[in-house]
Protein backbone atom coordinates (compact mmCIF):
# COMPACT_ATOMS: atom_id res chain seq x y z
CA UNK A 1 0.00 0.00 0.00
CA UNK A 2 1.48 3.36 -1.18
CA UNK A 3 1.56 5.93 2.22
CA UNK A 4 1.89 8.85 -0.24
CA UNK A 5 -1.58 11.00 0.07
CA UNK A 6 -4.00 10.59 -2.52
CA UNK A 7 -4.80 14.13 -3.43
CA UNK A 8 -6.29 13.25 -6.68
CA UNK A 9 -10.57 13.76 -5.54
CA UNK A 10 -9.55 17.40 -3.70
CA UNK A 11 -10.58 18.62 -7.20
CA UNK A 12 -13.99 16.17 -7.20
CA UNK A 13 -17.17 18.87 -7.65
CA UNK A 14 -18.63 17.91 -4.50
CA UNK A 15 -22.19 17.50 -3.99
CA UNK A 16 -23.74 19.93 -1.25
CA UNK A 17 -27.61 19.94 -0.62
CA UNK A 18 -30.00 21.76 -1.65
CA UNK A 19 -29.98 23.31 1.51
CA UNK A 20 -26.53 24.38 1.02
CA UNK A 21 -27.52 26.03 -1.98
CA UNK A 22 -30.03 28.20 -0.75
CA UNK A 23 -28.07 29.56 1.87
CA UNK A 24 -25.86 32.78 0.90
CA UNK A 25 -23.70 35.10 2.82
CA UNK A 26 -25.25 37.27 5.42
CA UNK A 27 -24.79 40.57 4.19
CA UNK A 28 -23.61 42.01 7.20
CA UNK A 29 -20.41 40.15 6.07
CA UNK A 30 -19.72 43.18 3.69
CA UNK A 31 -20.06 45.62 6.90
CA UNK A 32 -17.54 43.50 8.44
CA UNK A 33 -15.16 43.49 5.75
CA UNK A 34 -15.67 47.12 5.36
CA UNK A 35 -15.08 47.90 9.20
CA UNK A 36 -11.62 46.09 9.12
CA UNK A 37 -10.13 47.55 5.90
CA UNK A 38 -10.87 51.31 7.28
CA UNK A 39 -10.67 50.86 11.06
CA UNK A 40 -11.04 54.95 11.06
CA UNK A 41 -14.89 54.50 10.29
CA UNK A 42 -17.56 55.39 12.51
CA UNK A 43 -19.57 52.60 12.13
CA UNK A 44 -23.07 52.92 12.74
CA UNK A 45 -23.83 50.06 11.27
CA UNK A 46 -22.54 47.51 14.05
CA UNK A 47 -25.77 46.22 15.56
CA UNK A 48 -23.17 45.20 18.67
CA UNK A 49 -24.39 46.17 22.29
CA UNK A 50 -21.59 48.58 23.92
CA UNK A 51 -18.49 46.73 25.02
CA UNK A 52 -18.72 49.71 27.94
CA UNK A 53 -21.61 47.64 29.32
CA UNK A 54 -20.01 44.02 29.31
CA UNK A 55 -21.07 42.72 32.63
CA UNK A 56 -17.32 41.99 33.70
CA UNK A 57 -17.38 42.05 37.39
CA UNK A 58 -21.24 40.67 37.52
CA UNK A 59 -19.77 37.28 35.88
CA UNK A 60 -16.64 37.25 37.94
CA UNK A 61 -19.20 37.10 41.25
CA UNK A 62 -21.55 34.83 39.45
CA UNK A 63 -18.75 32.70 38.21
CA UNK A 64 -16.76 32.48 41.19
CA UNK A 65 -20.26 31.19 43.40
CA UNK A 66 -21.05 28.88 41.08
CA UNK A 67 -17.49 27.26 40.92
CA UNK A 68 -17.37 27.56 44.99
CA UNK A 69 -20.78 24.94 45.37
CA UNK A 70 -19.53 22.12 44.36
CA UNK A 71 -22.65 20.16 43.21
CA UNK A 72 -23.62 23.56 40.90
CA UNK A 73 -19.96 23.51 39.82
CA UNK A 74 -20.03 20.07 38.80
CA UNK A 75 -23.34 20.63 37.20
CA UNK A 76 -22.30 23.10 35.14
CA UNK A 77 -19.44 21.45 33.33
CA UNK A 78 -21.66 18.09 32.94
CA UNK A 79 -23.50 17.86 29.66
CA UNK A 80 -27.25 19.08 30.27
CA UNK A 81 -30.36 18.53 28.91
CA UNK A 82 -31.44 19.13 25.64
CA UNK A 83 -34.45 21.75 27.01
CA UNK A 84 -32.06 23.57 29.01
CA UNK A 85 -31.23 23.69 33.05
CA UNK A 86 -34.37 23.25 34.94
CA UNK A 87 -33.68 25.84 37.75
CA UNK A 88 -32.62 28.73 34.85
CA UNK A 89 -36.32 27.99 33.03
CA UNK A 90 -37.55 28.04 37.03
CA UNK A 91 -36.15 31.49 36.69
CA UNK A 92 -37.23 32.53 33.40
CA UNK A 93 -41.02 31.43 34.06
CA UNK A 94 -40.86 34.28 37.47
CA UNK A 95 -38.98 36.86 35.00
CA UNK A 96 -41.78 36.56 32.24
CA UNK A 97 -44.39 36.61 34.33
CA UNK A 98 -43.22 39.84 35.56
CA UNK A 99 -42.41 41.01 31.93
CA UNK A 100 -46.35 40.14 31.68
CA UNK A 101 -47.07 41.70 35.04
CA UNK A 102 -49.16 38.51 36.26
CA UNK A 103 -48.37 35.61 37.89
CA UNK A 104 -46.67 32.20 37.24
CA UNK A 105 -50.06 30.77 37.53
CA UNK A 106 -52.25 33.29 35.28
CA UNK A 107 -49.09 32.35 32.62
CA UNK A 108 -51.33 29.48 32.22
CA UNK A 109 -48.05 27.66 31.21
CA UNK A 110 -45.41 25.22 32.82
CA UNK A 111 -41.74 25.35 32.66
CA UNK A 112 -42.19 22.38 30.00
CA UNK A 113 -42.77 24.85 27.26
CA UNK A 114 -39.73 26.83 28.16
CA UNK A 115 -36.63 25.91 25.64
CA UNK A 116 -33.36 27.11 25.98
CA UNK A 117 -31.13 27.59 22.93
CA UNK A 118 -27.88 29.39 22.03
CA UNK A 119 -29.03 32.74 21.89
CA UNK A 120 -32.39 33.53 20.04
CA UNK A 121 -31.15 33.17 16.87
CA UNK A 122 -30.54 29.33 17.45
CA UNK A 123 -34.85 29.22 18.07
CA UNK A 124 -35.47 31.05 14.96
CA UNK A 125 -33.05 28.81 13.36
CA UNK A 126 -34.70 25.68 14.29
CA UNK A 127 -38.65 27.01 14.30
CA UNK A 128 -37.37 27.54 10.21
CA UNK A 129 -36.03 23.54 10.37
CA UNK A 130 -38.77 22.03 12.25
CA UNK A 131 -41.62 24.03 10.14
CA UNK A 132 -40.68 24.53 6.83
CA UNK A 133 -40.39 22.62 3.19
CA UNK A 134 -39.44 24.47 0.39
CA UNK A 135 -42.05 26.96 -1.09
CA UNK A 136 -43.65 27.20 2.21
CA UNK A 137 -45.03 30.76 2.98
CA UNK A 138 -43.90 33.22 5.94
CA UNK A 139 -45.26 36.75 6.02
CA UNK A 140 -42.95 38.99 7.64
CA UNK A 141 -42.59 43.06 8.16
CA UNK A 142 -41.29 44.95 5.48
CA UNK A 143 -38.33 45.96 6.40
CA UNK A 144 -37.62 43.27 8.67
CA UNK A 145 -34.62 41.33 10.93
CA UNK A 146 -32.20 40.57 7.38
CA UNK A 147 -30.72 37.81 9.43
CA UNK A 148 -34.22 36.07 10.05
CA UNK A 149 -34.96 36.76 6.43
CA UNK A 150 -31.50 34.54 5.37
CA UNK A 151 -32.98 31.91 7.98
CA UNK A 152 -36.13 31.84 5.91
CA UNK A 153 -34.20 31.77 2.40
CA UNK A 154 -32.44 29.25 3.93
CA UNK A 155 -34.74 26.40 4.24
CA UNK A 156 -36.40 27.91 0.79
CA UNK A 157 -39.49 29.32 2.45
CA UNK A 158 -41.48 32.05 0.45
CA UNK A 159 -41.70 35.08 1.97
CA UNK A 160 -44.62 37.65 1.55
CA UNK A 161 -43.63 41.67 2.60
CA UNK A 162 -46.54 43.53 4.88
CA UNK A 163 -46.12 46.92 4.91
CA UNK A 164 -45.33 48.42 8.38
CA UNK A 165 -45.29 51.95 9.87
CA UNK A 166 -44.50 53.44 13.10
CA UNK A 167 -46.75 51.28 15.13
CA UNK A 168 -45.59 48.18 13.65
CA UNK A 169 -46.94 45.52 10.66
CA UNK A 170 -49.91 46.83 9.09
CA UNK A 171 -52.53 44.04 10.27
CA UNK A 172 -55.51 44.99 7.91
CA UNK A 173 -52.68 44.43 4.96
CA UNK A 174 -51.66 41.34 6.62
CA UNK A 175 -55.38 40.51 6.54
CA UNK A 176 -55.54 40.95 2.90
CA UNK A 177 -52.32 39.17 1.92
CA UNK A 178 -53.97 35.89 3.96
CA UNK A 179 -56.86 36.41 1.78
CA UNK A 180 -55.21 36.86 -1.49
CA UNK A 181 -53.12 33.59 -0.44
CA UNK A 182 -56.06 31.85 0.06
CA UNK A 183 -58.24 32.74 -3.47
CA UNK A 184 -54.94 31.59 -4.87
CA UNK A 185 -55.03 28.19 -2.93
CA UNK A 186 -51.60 29.03 -1.15
CA UNK A 187 -53.78 29.27 2.36
CA UNK A 188 -52.11 25.65 3.10
CA UNK A 189 -48.88 26.61 2.49
CA UNK A 190 -48.91 29.30 5.34
CA UNK A 191 -46.66 28.74 8.05
CA UNK A 192 -46.16 31.68 9.97
CA UNK A 193 -45.85 35.65 10.68
CA UNK A 194 -43.09 36.67 11.63
CA UNK A 195 -42.36 40.17 13.99
CA UNK A 196 -40.26 41.94 15.83
CA UNK A 197 -42.65 43.10 18.51
CA UNK A 198 -40.57 45.41 20.25
CA UNK A 199 -38.08 48.01 19.27
CA UNK A 200 -37.42 45.89 15.50
CA UNK A 201 -34.63 45.67 14.47
CA UNK A 202 -34.28 47.57 11.97
CA UNK A 203 -37.42 49.67 12.13
CA UNK A 204 -36.96 50.64 15.86
CA UNK A 205 -41.39 50.48 16.39
CA UNK A 206 -43.77 48.17 18.52
CA UNK A 207 -46.06 46.49 17.50
CA UNK A 208 -49.00 48.96 19.40
CA UNK A 209 -51.52 47.11 21.70
CA UNK A 210 -54.38 47.29 18.69
CA UNK A 211 -52.17 46.15 16.65
CA UNK A 212 -51.34 43.04 18.73
CA UNK A 213 -54.74 42.38 19.70
CA UNK A 214 -55.64 42.25 15.56
CA UNK A 215 -52.52 40.36 15.08
CA UNK A 216 -53.55 37.34 16.97
CA UNK A 217 -57.30 37.62 16.05
CA UNK A 218 -55.98 37.24 12.50
CA UNK A 219 -53.94 34.43 12.45
CA UNK A 220 -56.58 32.82 14.74
CA UNK A 221 -58.95 33.57 11.42
CA UNK A 222 -57.06 32.19 8.83
CA UNK A 223 -55.90 29.21 11.14
CA UNK A 224 -58.64 27.32 9.36
CA UNK A 225 -57.63 23.87 8.68
CA UNK A 226 -54.04 24.13 9.94
CA UNK A 227 -52.67 26.26 12.53
CA UNK A 228 -50.78 29.26 11.23
CA UNK A 229 -48.12 30.44 14.00
CA UNK A 230 -47.43 33.76 14.76
CA UNK A 231 -43.42 34.19 15.58
CA UNK A 232 -43.20 36.66 18.30
CA UNK A 233 -39.17 38.15 18.28
CA UNK A 234 -39.01 39.91 21.68
CA UNK A 235 -35.28 40.70 21.33
CA UNK A 236 -35.51 43.82 22.69
CA UNK A 237 -38.22 43.81 24.58
CA UNK A 238 -36.28 44.80 28.32
CA UNK A 239 -34.50 48.03 26.44
CA UNK A 240 -37.46 50.47 27.27
CA UNK A 241 -36.05 53.90 27.71
CA UNK A 242 -39.47 56.02 27.48
CA UNK A 243 -43.25 55.77 25.53
CA UNK A 244 -46.11 53.35 26.37
CA UNK A 245 -44.97 49.69 27.50
CA UNK A 246 -46.85 47.37 25.37
CA UNK A 247 -48.73 43.40 26.09
CA UNK A 248 -46.81 41.18 24.33
CA UNK A 249 -48.46 39.11 21.01
CA UNK A 250 -48.52 36.28 23.20
CA UNK A 251 -50.66 38.03 26.23
CA UNK A 252 -53.29 38.54 23.85
CA UNK A 253 -53.49 34.19 22.71
CA UNK A 254 -55.85 33.02 24.94
CA UNK A 255 -54.92 29.34 23.51
CA UNK A 256 -51.33 29.90 24.57
CA UNK A 257 -50.98 27.32 21.40
CA UNK A 258 -50.64 30.19 18.51
CA UNK A 259 -47.68 32.13 19.21
CA UNK A 260 -44.30 31.12 19.38
CA UNK A 261 -42.14 34.10 22.22
CA UNK A 262 -38.49 34.72 21.78
CA UNK A 263 -36.29 36.48 24.22
CA UNK A 264 -32.72 36.60 24.80
CA UNK A 265 -30.34 38.12 27.20
CA UNK A 266 -27.56 39.04 24.04
CA UNK A 267 -29.01 42.78 24.27
CA UNK A 268 -29.36 43.34 28.11
CA UNK A 269 -26.45 41.58 29.56
CA UNK A 270 -24.12 39.91 27.00
CA UNK A 271 -24.39 38.50 23.75
CA UNK A 272 -21.13 35.87 24.16
CA UNK A 273 -22.95 34.26 26.98
CA UNK A 274 -25.23 33.32 24.22
CA UNK A 275 -28.34 32.39 26.61
CA UNK A 276 -31.81 32.61 24.78
CA UNK A 277 -35.11 31.49 24.89
CA UNK A 278 -38.33 30.05 23.90
CA UNK A 279 -41.88 30.10 24.86
CA UNK A 280 -43.40 27.64 22.71
CA UNK A 281 -46.68 26.28 21.72
CA UNK A 282 -47.36 22.90 23.05
CA UNK A 283 -47.52 21.41 19.41
CA UNK A 284 -43.88 22.14 18.89
CA UNK A 285 -42.01 21.17 22.40
CA UNK A 286 -41.12 18.16 21.02
CA UNK A 287 -39.96 18.73 17.40
CA UNK A 288 -38.18 21.82 18.57
CA UNK A 289 -36.10 19.73 21.07
CA UNK A 290 -35.89 16.74 18.97
CA UNK A 291 -34.33 19.35 16.15
CA UNK A 292 -32.00 20.93 18.89
CA UNK A 293 -30.56 17.23 20.36
CA UNK A 294 -29.58 16.37 16.80
CA UNK A 295 -27.87 19.60 16.39
CA UNK A 296 -26.24 20.21 20.26
CA UNK A 297 -27.57 17.99 23.05
CA UNK A 298 -28.39 21.34 24.28
CA UNK A 299 -27.13 24.26 24.38
CA UNK A 300 -23.98 25.57 26.96
CA UNK A 301 -24.21 23.65 30.24
CA UNK A 302 -22.08 26.48 31.73
CA UNK A 303 -23.78 29.39 30.59
CA UNK A 304 -27.23 28.49 31.43
CA UNK A 305 -25.98 27.61 35.07
CA UNK A 306 -23.92 31.15 34.75
CA UNK A 307 -27.49 32.80 33.67
CA UNK A 308 -28.95 31.52 36.79
CA UNK A 309 -27.29 32.80 39.14
CA UNK A 310 -26.98 35.97 37.70
CA UNK A 311 -30.88 36.02 37.72
CA UNK A 312 -30.96 34.53 40.94
CA UNK A 313 -28.93 36.88 42.71
CA UNK A 314 -30.00 40.06 41.02
CA UNK A 315 -27.19 40.79 39.38
CA UNK A 316 -29.27 40.74 35.95
CA UNK A 317 -31.84 43.31 37.16
CA UNK A 318 -29.52 46.34 38.53
CA UNK A 319 -27.17 45.40 35.02
CA UNK A 320 -30.43 46.11 33.08
CA UNK A 321 -30.88 49.98 34.91
CA UNK A 322 -27.20 50.87 33.86
CA UNK A 323 -27.38 49.23 30.71
CA UNK A 324 -30.54 51.12 29.50
CA UNK A 325 -29.38 54.18 31.61
CA UNK A 326 -26.42 54.34 28.93
CA UNK A 327 -28.25 53.23 25.69
CA UNK A 328 -30.79 56.21 26.24
CA UNK A 329 -28.25 58.67 26.47
CA UNK A 330 -26.90 57.08 23.56
CA UNK A 331 -30.62 57.93 21.71
CA UNK A 332 -30.93 60.88 22.66
CA UNK A 333 -27.61 61.86 21.37
CA UNK A 334 -28.60 60.53 17.61
CA UNK A 335 -31.55 62.22 17.94
CA UNK A 336 -30.33 65.58 18.58
CA UNK A 337 -27.63 64.74 15.63
CA UNK A 338 -30.32 63.79 13.81
CA UNK A 339 -32.41 66.86 14.09
CA UNK A 340 -29.05 69.08 14.20
CA UNK A 341 -27.40 67.83 10.65
CA UNK A 342 -30.90 66.72 8.52
CA UNK A 343 -33.83 68.63 9.42
CA UNK A 344 -32.49 70.96 6.57
CA UNK A 345 -32.21 68.28 4.12
CA UNK A 346 -35.19 67.89 2.23
CA UNK A 347 -37.22 64.91 2.42
CA UNK A 348 -34.74 63.50 4.78
CA UNK A 349 -37.04 61.97 7.93
CA UNK A 350 -36.17 59.27 10.71
CA UNK A 351 -37.74 57.59 13.07
CA UNK A 352 -37.95 58.58 17.19
CA UNK A 353 -37.44 54.63 18.91
CA UNK A 354 -38.45 54.48 22.63
CA UNK A 355 -36.13 51.69 23.43
CA UNK A 356 -33.71 49.29 21.24
CA UNK A 357 -30.63 50.01 19.71
CA UNK A 358 -31.51 51.40 15.75
CA UNK A 359 -33.12 54.62 14.35
CA UNK A 360 -34.42 54.50 10.60
CA UNK A 361 -33.78 57.16 8.27
CA UNK A 362 -35.63 57.52 5.27
CA UNK A 363 -34.19 59.71 2.11
CA UNK A 364 -35.48 61.11 -0.96
CA UNK A 365 -36.59 57.79 -3.08
CA UNK A 366 -34.57 58.51 -5.97
CA UNK A 367 -30.50 58.68 -3.69
CA UNK A 368 -30.27 54.83 -3.76
CA UNK A 369 -28.30 53.75 0.04
CA UNK A 370 -27.04 50.49 -1.21
CA UNK A 371 -23.62 48.96 -0.94
CA UNK A 372 -23.31 49.57 -4.51
CA UNK A 373 -24.60 53.16 -4.63
CA UNK A 374 -22.83 56.68 -4.78
CA UNK A 375 -24.39 57.46 -1.21
CA UNK A 376 -22.12 54.52 0.33
CA UNK A 377 -19.31 55.00 -1.25
CA UNK A 378 -19.47 58.51 -0.50
CA UNK A 379 -20.30 57.80 2.97
CA UNK A 380 -17.19 55.68 3.82
CA UNK A 381 -14.84 58.36 2.60
CA UNK A 382 -16.33 60.66 5.16
CA UNK A 383 -15.76 58.49 7.76
CA UNK A 384 -19.09 56.57 8.25
CA UNK A 385 -20.67 53.41 7.93
CA UNK A 386 -24.60 52.37 7.54
CA UNK A 387 -26.97 49.32 7.02
CA UNK A 388 -28.78 49.86 3.77
CA UNK A 389 -32.08 49.21 4.43
CA UNK A 390 -32.12 47.29 1.26
CA UNK A 391 -30.58 44.22 2.96
CA UNK A 392 -33.40 44.36 5.49
CA UNK A 393 -36.53 43.85 3.24
CA UNK A 394 -37.01 40.02 2.23
CA UNK A 395 -38.66 40.78 -0.99
CA UNK A 396 -36.84 39.90 -4.56
CA UNK A 397 -33.87 42.40 -5.07
CA UNK A 398 -35.31 44.56 -7.68
CA UNK A 399 -38.83 44.91 -5.53
CA UNK A 400 -37.11 46.23 -2.23
CA UNK A 401 -37.07 50.02 -1.49
CA UNK A 402 -33.35 51.24 -1.66
CA UNK A 403 -33.70 54.67 0.33
CA UNK A 404 -33.34 54.04 3.81
CA UNK A 405 -30.70 53.27 6.39
CA UNK A 406 -30.42 51.67 9.60
CA UNK A 407 -28.25 53.48 11.95
CA UNK A 408 -27.17 52.46 15.14
CA UNK A 409 -26.25 53.77 18.50
CA UNK A 410 -25.51 50.77 20.65
CA UNK A 411 -21.78 51.02 20.14
CA UNK A 412 -20.39 54.25 19.94
CA UNK A 413 -19.96 56.88 22.58
CA UNK A 414 -22.31 59.54 22.23
CA UNK A 415 -19.66 62.39 20.78
CA UNK A 416 -18.86 59.69 18.15
CA UNK A 417 -22.76 59.38 17.22
CA UNK A 418 -22.70 62.93 16.92
CA UNK A 419 -19.61 62.96 14.33
CA UNK A 420 -20.60 59.86 12.42
CA UNK A 421 -24.14 61.70 12.20
CA UNK A 422 -22.66 64.97 11.23
CA UNK A 423 -20.27 63.10 8.63
CA UNK A 424 -23.09 60.69 6.90
CA UNK A 425 -25.17 64.13 6.66
CA UNK A 426 -22.25 65.14 4.39
CA UNK A 427 -22.62 62.18 2.27
CA UNK A 428 -26.39 62.89 2.11
CA UNK A 429 -26.18 66.33 1.18
CA UNK A 430 -23.63 65.61 -1.32
CA UNK A 431 -26.03 63.40 -3.52
CA UNK A 432 -29.17 65.33 -2.89
N1 LIG B 1 -33.69 38.81 16.93
C1 LIG B 1 -33.36 40.06 16.62
C2 LIG B 1 -34.43 41.00 16.17
C3 LIG B 1 -32.03 40.50 16.72
O1 LIG B 1 -31.72 41.76 16.41
C4 LIG B 1 -31.04 39.57 17.14
C5 LIG B 1 -29.59 39.95 17.22
N2 LIG B 1 -29.13 40.81 16.28
C6 LIG B 1 -31.45 38.27 17.44
C7 LIG B 1 -32.78 37.92 17.33
C8 LIG B 1 -30.50 37.18 17.85
O2 LIG B 1 -29.71 37.50 18.93
P1 LIG B 1 -29.05 36.40 19.87
O3 LIG B 1 -28.90 35.13 19.08
O4 LIG B 1 -27.75 36.98 20.26
O5 LIG B 1 -29.99 36.20 21.00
Amino acid sequence: MSTKMDVSHSSLPVRFSQRRQFTSELAISFLMQQAVENPLVISLAAGLVDPQTLPVAEVLQATTEMLASETVGKGALQYGTTAGYVRLRRLLLDHFAQLEKCSVEQLGIGIDRILLTTGSQQLLSLVCEVLFDPGDICLVAGPTYFVFAGNLAGVGARTVTIPSDEHGMQIDALDQALNVLHQAGDLPRVKMIYVVSYYDNPAGTCLSEERSRQLAAVAKKWSRDHQIFILEDAAYRELRYDGPEYPSVWSMDESREQVIYTQTFSKTFSPGIRVGFGIVPSALVQPLADRKGNEDFGSSNFAQHLMAGVLQQGLYASHLVDVKHGYKLKRDAMLIAAKKYFSKLPGVTWRHPHGGLYVWMSLPENIPTSFRSDLFRRAVEAGVMYVPGEICYADSPDSRPNHQMRLSFGVQTPEGIDEGMRRLSIAVQSCL
